[in-house]
């Protein structure tokens, strides 16, 4: 891989990703694949003039032994440590990048009723800290390509192989070409164009029809706004982009508005296991019923983790027709597989589709219909004959989607 092109793309990262700012701290979190990469990241975090750059190592395997053989109240516990950490967060408004690499199958084994209940106990006490970072720092979730994961993706390939062929893939979904910075500027315009027009109708439904038996209609929320590609901080009105890549136009539905059954058309990778073949069916807005070939039991587990669990958080458009689905790779990845098809998320929702959310209490945002829970996993509906219907207020049906693509 020539380092170049890996220079542009740490590059893209720290600039157009986290948008770095004189004087600010850094935080990265990333396993301990692609070492040199990082430093190539930490490097143009220094030349933007940050004041600190920590990094935070994690490796899938001792994650494991930590879920393994550790007890339940061991991993509920949030410490004093970890507790001052999060507060810094909140004081410094440290921008915090995320590179992916994990292996998939990592955790493949490890009982996920324990790690949930932990997570259970943890999240009360880690909720007021997440509340006041919200929209206020620059965050950036990117991927670099590991061992496990790569030849999970190419498994005919060997390991040197797998991993070059994911580099490609990765750098060729997220603009790394001559002027990556240019090409998200006019990307990021686009994403803004689709989000205008939607906007215009205002539509209080989507209605969506597939042959592989997808029959779903979600509420909007009359006071929502679709948005994609970057994002302004409050306060410190600093833009910048939270995926590499991304091309999702996005909203919050109406939480307890969505009716019918979607039949997912990738695997869904949670917690380190693979949920296959699945769809959920939706009544009064929550999930009544769900089934899976593979790994149902994960799936029934995360739908119960809490009351806003089984409603809906995000409606996402993308068109079939993208380029990260026109790669062919299913990546087991949500960044990537996320944004290779329109898409829908359970849990919680996100209050910068409200508009006037600047002046809104987190309670007043859920009050007005956005949707509120400890998780936010995505899984993906997009299909080549995919239609979208958008209703306007007046009752007009607005072709949005046709044939998997966009139609307005
Ligand atoms: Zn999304």
């Amino acid at each position: 891989m020539q380092q170049e092109r890996l220079q542009k793309y740490a590059r893209l990262i720290v600039k157009c990703g986290l948008n770095v700012q004189k004087g600010q701290e850094v935080l990265v979190r990333c396993g301990l694949d692609q070492p040199e990469f990082v430093a190539m990241c930490v490097e143009e975090c220094y030349k933007l003039g940050a004041e600190r750059v920590k990094v935070e190592w994690s490796y899938m395997p001792v994650t494991k032994l930590h879920y393994d053989h550790r007890t339940l109240e061991s991993l509920s516990e949030v410490t004093e440590v970890e507790k001052a950490e999060w507060q810094r967060k909140v004081d410094k408004l440290t921008c915090t990048l995320w590179l992916d690499s994990d292996d998939p199958d990592g955790l493949n084994g490890t009982d996920s009723e324990k790690i949930a209940n932990a997570n259970m106990a943890r999240f009360p006490i880690i909720k007021p800290y997440r509340e006041a970072l919200e929209n206020k720092y620059q965050w950036c979730i990117a991927a670099v390509p590991g061992r496990e994961w790569a030849q999970k993706i190419f498994p005919d390939l060997p390991c040197d192989k797998a991993i070059e062929r994911l580099w490609e893939a990765i750098l060729t979904a997220s603009r790394v070409d001559d002027d990556p910075i240019a090409a998200w500027e006019k990307h990021n315009a686009e994403l803004a164009r689709h989000c205008k027009l939607l906007n215009g109708y205002n539509f209080t439904c989507l209605e969506y029809k597939s042959a592989n038996g997808t029959d779903f209609k979600v509420g909007l929320n009359p006071r929502g706004r679709f948005a994609g590609g970057g994002e302004t901080t409050l306060g410190t009105k600093i833009y910048f982009n939270p995926n590499i890549p991304s091309e999702e136009v996005f909203t919050s539905p109406l939480s307890g508005s969505a009716e019918g059954k979607v039949v997912a058309t990738k695997p869904l990778s949670y917690q380190g296991k693979l949920i296959e073949n699945f769809w959920i069916r939706f009544e009064n807005g929550k999930v009544a019923e769900v089934h899976a070939e593979k790994n149902q039991d994960v799936l029934e587990k995360m739908v119960a983790m809490d009351e806003g669990a089984s409603r809906l958080g995000e409606v996402a458009l993308i068109a079939y027709n993208s380029p990260i689905n026109n790669l062919g790779i299913l990546f087991y990845n949500t960044l990537f597989d996320e944004n290779a098809s329109c898409h829908l998320a359970l849990g919680r929702g996100f209050n910068e589709c409200l508009c006037g959310f600047e002046n809104m209490t987190v309670e007043e945002c859920k009050a007005a219909g956005v949707n509120d829970s400890m998780i936010h996993v995505d899984f993906m509906i997009g299909s080549a004959d995919m239609s979208i219907v958008g209703v306007t207020e007046d009752g007009k049906r607005i072709k949005v989607f046709e044939k998997g693509n966009w139609a307005i």
